[in-house]
This record gives C-alpha cells, sequence and structure tokens, in this order.
C-alpha cells in the first residue's frame, strides 16, 4: 500500500547514533524538535512516540477529564477519538463535509451552542448512552483528514465563542497549507505523526507542537513520566508517561525533515499522476480538493467508488490481479467498542458512513512510478468494466 522513502543519508544518520552511546535523551531530539520549531514558527515542539500518545497529551494539558465533552468527527483515524477515552471523557461525534470529508463546521457550531445551552436541546446530539447529565462541553478536535485541513477558521470561531480548547490533529497533514497558514499551527495545539505511511517517518513517533507554554510545560512533563524541570530522575510531580522519542527516531526524522519538500514534491506529482489517469476511469471519482483555501499534503490517495459498484467486489479482483486497496476509513462510531460503550448504530452519521462505504484508499507513496499508477488505474477501470 505505502512504501517510505529512505536514502542512505538517512541510514547514516542512525549508524551515528548507534556508535555512539546515548540512545535515548540526546543531542538528536533537539534538532528534530528544532526542524520543527523552524518549519512551523512556533515557538514549543516536542517529540514523542507516537501520535497517538502527542494526542492523548494534548487532551491532557487541555484539562480535559473524567466526562468531559469533546466534540470531535467519527471520520477519522480511531486514534483521535481513543484518546478522550483514555481520560474518560467523552467524544461527541458531528457529521462531515461529503466534499473533504472534514468536520462540518456548521455542524459543530449548532452542537456547541445545544450543549453548551444544556437541556433537551443538548440531547440529539449526544450518544444514546456513556454520558452524564451535567457534562461540560470543554474541547473541539479537529482532523485534518488525507492531507487537507478542515476549516480551521470556522472551528476556531466556535471555540473562541463558548470557550473551547482547540487541538488540531494533523497527523495526516505535515506540509498542508490553509489560507497559507501550515497545517499543524491553526489550533491551539497540533500533532503530526511519523508512522512509516505518513509524509515523513521515524519509524514509529510524533510530534506536538503549540505556542501556549503552559501546555508545552506539562507535555514536556507528561512525556517524561511526569518529570518537572528540575525533577531529579525519581522526582515526579505529576502523573505522567513514557512517550519520549528515542535518538534512532530523531536522527532519522531530522533528515526526513531536510528532506520534506522533496519528499513532499514527489507525492504530488504522484496524486497528479493518478488524478490524470482515474479521469478516464468511470465509475470512480478522484479525492476532492477545495484550491481556494487548501495546499494538499497527500497521505494517503482515497478514491471514492460510485454507489451502485460494490466496493468489496472491486476490490477482491484487484486484489487477484496483485493490487492491494483498502477501505478508508471505517466509521469511528461503527467500532464495536464505541457502540457498545456510547449505543451508537448505522444510519447515525449517514455523510461519514457513505463516504466510508465508498472510499477505497490505492497504493500510494512518493517512490512510485507514472507507470504504477497507470496499471493500478488500468486494472481498476477493468474490473469495473466487469463488474
Ligand atoms: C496516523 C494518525 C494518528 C497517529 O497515529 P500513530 O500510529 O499513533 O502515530 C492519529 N490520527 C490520525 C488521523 C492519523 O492518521
Amino acid at each position: 500500500m505505502s512504501s517510505p522513502d529512505l536514502t542512505d543519508a538517512e541510514r547514516e544518520a542512525v549508524l551515528q547514533v548507534l556508535q555512539g552511546t546515548a540512545l535515548s535523551m540526546g543531542p538528536y531530539i533537539h534538532q528534530f524538535e528544532e526542524a520543527f520549531r523552524q518549519y512551523t514558527g512556533l515557538p514549543y515542539a516536542i517529540g514523542v512516540n507516537s501520535g497517538t500518545s502527542g494526542l492523548h497529551l494534548c487532551v491532557r494539558a487541555a484539562g480535559i477529564g473524567m466526562g468531559d465533552l469533546v466534540l470531535t468527527t467519527p471520520f477519522s483515524f480511531v486514534a483521535s477519538a481513543n484518546v478522550m477515552l483514555f481520560e474518560k471523557a467523552v467524544p461527541v461525534f458531528v457529521d462531515v463535509d461529503p466534499l473533504t470529508g472534514n468536520i462540518d463546521p456548521q455542524l459543530a457550531a449548532q452542537a456547541a451552542a445545544d450543549l453548551s445551552a444544556g437541556g433537551s436541546d443538548a440531547r440529539r446530539w449526544l450518544p444514546r448512552r456513556g454520558w452524564d447529565d451535567g457534562a461540560r462541553l470543554k474541547a473541539l478536535l479537529g482532523v485534518d483528514v488525507f492531507g487537507q485541513p478542515a476549516d480551521f477558521d470556522a472551528l476556531h470561531q466556535v471555540a473562541s465563542r463558548f470557550g473551547l480548547h482547540l487541538i488540531e490533529d494533523s497527523c495526516e497533514a505535515l506540509g498542508a497549507e490553509y489560507k497559507g497558514r501550515k497545517a499543524g499551527t491553526l489550533g491551539d495545539c497540533a500533532v503530526f505523526a511519523f508512522y512509516p505511511n505518513k509524509q515523513i517517518t521515524t519509524g514509529e513517533g510524533g510530534l506536538v507542537v503549540t505556542a501556549d507554554e503552559k501546555m508545552a510545560h506539562m507535555i514536556l512533563a507528561m512525556r517524561n513520566q511526569g518529570r518537572a524541570p528540575g525533577d531529579t530522575w525519581l522526582e515526579h510531580t505529576y502523573l505522567g508517561y513514557n512517550y519520549r522519542l528515542d535518538e534512532m527516531s530523531a536522527a532519522l526524522g531530522t533528515v526526513q525533515m531536510n528532506r520534506l519538500e522533496e519528499l513532499l514534491q514527489k507525492r504530488q506529482q504522484v496524486a497528479d499522476w493518478y488524478a490524470k489517469h482515474l479521469d478516464k476511469v468511470e465509475g470512480v471519482t478522484a479525492p476532492q480538493i477545495v484550491p481556494s483555501t487548501t495546499r494538499p499534503s497527500w497521505f494517503v490517495y482515497v478514491a471514492r467508488l460510485d454507489r451502485h459498484l460494490e466496493r468489496s467486489l472491486v476490490a477482491a479482483r484487484l486484489a487477484e490481479r496483485g493490487i492491494p486497496v483498502r477501505p478508508y476509513f471505517s466509521p469511528i462510531h461503527l467500532q464495536p467498542y464505541m457502540v457498545e460503550q456510547f449505543g451508537y448504530q448505522p444510519g447515525d452519521f449517514p455523510v461519514t458512513e457513505d463516504l466510508g462505504r465508498r472510499g477505497f484508499a490505492l497504493p500510494f507513496s512518493g517512490v512510485m512510478s507514472e507507470e504504477q499508477v497507470e496499471q493500478v488505474c488500468f486494472e481498476l477501470a477493468s474490473v469495473i468494466s466487469q463488474a
């Protein structure tokens, strides 16, 4: 489905770490974080061992806890909602824009108004069970889906009107821009992720950026077992975690960050080839970008199948021809543990479910050739014409 883009420079950087003795908490984590301060222009960049742990630290630093409500999207990778469950907070889903798959800011505004007012209007946004009377709306967590930033100006308005923390899950969007501003700079804090299919990789890894000094202080401490500045190795001011990023990963990531523009350009090229060749394939729609606001950064390439075509059949036929495709995303509210805890049912978020039924990720990475893209599109057309 995807392939990391690595050169000798990455291999040499990792080897250099292994020739020394500092395998964690050494110089490379600082270099890696500095690259993100430079890139985003934000004063704080904090490397962590996954995107999920970065999101969890944002949730904790925002003071989100037991019973608190957080508005977010069901059309995402599960981690963006799970981090609320880690703190016994309640993700309150609102449906998404059918074009971009990003959280619908008008629905979020309506939900925030009703939830803040309380009473019976609040009920229609809440899940069937799994929340307490008197629960307070605390935050809004938006996700930059597939590398296209959510409409953060509108989300920011909602957040400031109702006094909410605004968290940006930018794990799929390193390199993207929204109205000329970089993804990752659009909320109170934001998270990038570096699993091998992301725009840059550290193997496993993530990073939090923020301009908020207090949040940065808490996140720094909590990533390191709750040690505040001045605490010794066995002093722990706060409840924390081991969410540190090791030096091999940081060294790898620093080289990848140096190559960011090159990596993004190669991915854009592959996406352009897909757009060109998919144009001739009937029954399939290429990903939709809002050109007036978005400079995308391609994470995955998710096409949509027309409603009359059966995706599982198309996927099975493609697999027989050696082309892997994946359904993308599988709606979060219909995952078994979410259904069990909150009582969600099919039909609760129709746009998310429609996109979830029709979306499929095609093989995608910056190292694909135009011939490979053509082959995928050729096989896709041939499978669809038989279906
Ligand atoms: C990749 C990703 C994450 C974080 O994933 P990790 O595997 O924990 O690094 C979080 N949210 C979204 C939307 C993602 O795509």
